[in-house]
């Protein structure tokens, strides 16, 4: 590594990459330094269904979740499961994940990320001008599609909702989604549809934007493990890396699920879950839908990426494991086959699985790690991260700037759990 940055950004996730652009648009040096490829399959921005659309503002948490969390906890095929094991953060993580499941946290919530999500657009409209990027970014409207006459009333019902909040959701009739998807044949009661759909083409956006960020002279290494840090007083002073060792001014720890055990050793404690979920990529079959489809009741979104579909869902609270589970791929399977029964079966390209950090209130933690003078963070995005990021870096850098934010921070506090795993202890 070539010399010590302003900045240091851990993690080359879609979270550090965005913090990096901001950042080095402020004016300051930046170095990301990235366990493993930049894009590569350990990320959770590597293989989701790239949703960043003005949909899907909604929190995990909302009245009614816990009774419906519990009912899916009984079938092995469903979208949300817990894995029974020894780990101290989890109840106290469902403790105030259940205590979010009220109407009055979920609507503020619902307002905080939808801002959030409206700026990215916007960001990301801009950003994706560029050629380089033009092709990972499609923005053509989505579809809301509903099983049972109970699910498509219950949509329907959200829709003033999300009108009054900007959101141009509306009821689509059957001759509407025939001409929208002229090839998928759905067997479904109803459908919604948002003309600010819109999706990222995951890899490939993360490889070329880190690309674009290299043209500013961000520098970007990979492979490149933070493995500990030495502190003067209420300073970061040293990262160790797996390359080195680096004096930067100020440190940005944007490592996704993998915050929480990488800030424990500075006294922090960040409330974060990770949250597996699964994609399937298949070559596309001939009677696939043209436009992203989130098949409502199942939890299940479809992204189609040009000559490869990909079909995601399940939230599995499981800790650090990312393997594979079959029933639960089955059950992603299974609930496309019941919404489009005659999609073709085709070859399958990709199989992944992806850690979601989670808080529990659904509000990534953007900020100032206080009391280092040094040190911030830019985690826990949760389930619609790759939508949340742009906005968030640009808040990242502002409040590194000590410029007036463009919008509060208060929501994002690093330290709104409490924040701290033990006493801060002054060393060295
Ligand atoms: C199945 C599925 C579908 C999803 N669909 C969508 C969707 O449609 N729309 C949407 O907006 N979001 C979606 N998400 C959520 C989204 O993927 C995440 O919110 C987002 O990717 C989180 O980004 P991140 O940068 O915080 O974390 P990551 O992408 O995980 O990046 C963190 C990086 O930090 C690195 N790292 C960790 N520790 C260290 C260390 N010590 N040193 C150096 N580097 C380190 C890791 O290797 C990793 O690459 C989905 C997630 C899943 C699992």
């Amino acid at each position: 590594m070539r010399h010590d940055p302003d900045v240091l950004v851990i993690g080359g996730g879609i979270v550090g990459l965005f913090c990096a652009y901001f950042l080095r648009r402020a004016g300051s040096s930046v170095t990301v330094v990235e366990r493993g490829p930049v894009g590569g399959p350990q990320s959770c921005s590597h293989g989701n269904t790239g949703f960043v659309g003005t949909q899907g503002a909604a929190p995990l948490a909302e009245p009614g979740v816990p009774a419906q969390g519990i009912r899916w906890l009984l079938n092995p095929e469903s979208p949300f499961h817990i894995k029974p094991r020894w780990d101290g953060g989890l109840p106290r993580w469902l403790w105030h994940f259940r205590r979010a499941c009220n109407e009055r946290d979920a609507e503020a919530a619902f307002h905080v990320l939808l801002d959030l999500k409206k700026r990215s657009l916007e960001i990301l409209r801009e950003v994706c001008a560029d050629d380089g990027l033009a092709s990972t970014f499609t923005a053509q409207g989505m579809v809301l599609a509903f099983k049972t006459p109970e699910g498509f009333d219950k949509g329907c019902r959200s829709v003033p909702r999300a009108v009054d909040n900007g959101v141009p959701l509306r009821v689509l009739d059957p001759q509407e989604l025939r001409a929208l998807e002229p090839d998928a044949e759905f067997d479904i009661s109803g459908a919604l549809y948002n003309e600010e759909g819109a999706y990222l083409r995951v890899p490939d956006f993360l490889r070329e934007f880190a690309r674009t960020l290299q043209g500013m002279g961000v520098e970007i290494h990979g492979q490149t493990e933070v493995l500990g840090f030495e502190v003067t007083g209420r300073e970061v002073g040293l990262v160790r890396t797996a390359r080195g060792d680096l004096r930067p001014r100020e440190v940005v720890v944007a490592a996704g699920t993998w915050s929480a055990e990488r800030v424990r050793e500075l006294g922090l404690g960040l409330m974060l879950q990770p949250a597996k979920g699964y994609t399937v990529t298949v070559k596309t079959p001939r009677n696939a839908p043209r436009r992203p489809v989130l098949l409502s009741e199942g939890k299940v979104a479809i992204a189609p990426l040009g000559d490869r579909l990909r079909l995601g869902g399940t939230l599995e609270l499981s800790g650090m494991d990312r393997t594979v589970s079959r029933r639960r791929v089955e059950g992603i399977l299974r609930t496309v086959q019941a919404y489009l029964p005659e999609m073709e079966h085709t070859e399958t390209l990709e199989t992944w699985s992806g850690l979601r950090p989670c808080t529990p209130d659904s509000l990534p933690y953007i900020g100032r790690a206080e009391p280092y003078r040094n040190l911030s963070v830019a985690c826990g995005h949760g389930h619609i991260g790759l939508g949340l990021a742009p906005a968030g870096g640009r808040l990242i850098a502002q409040i590194l700037a000590g410029e007036r934010p463009d919008m509060d921070p208060e929501p994002f506090r690093v330290g709104r759990y409490g924040g701290w795993a033990r006493p801060f202890r002054r060393r060295r």
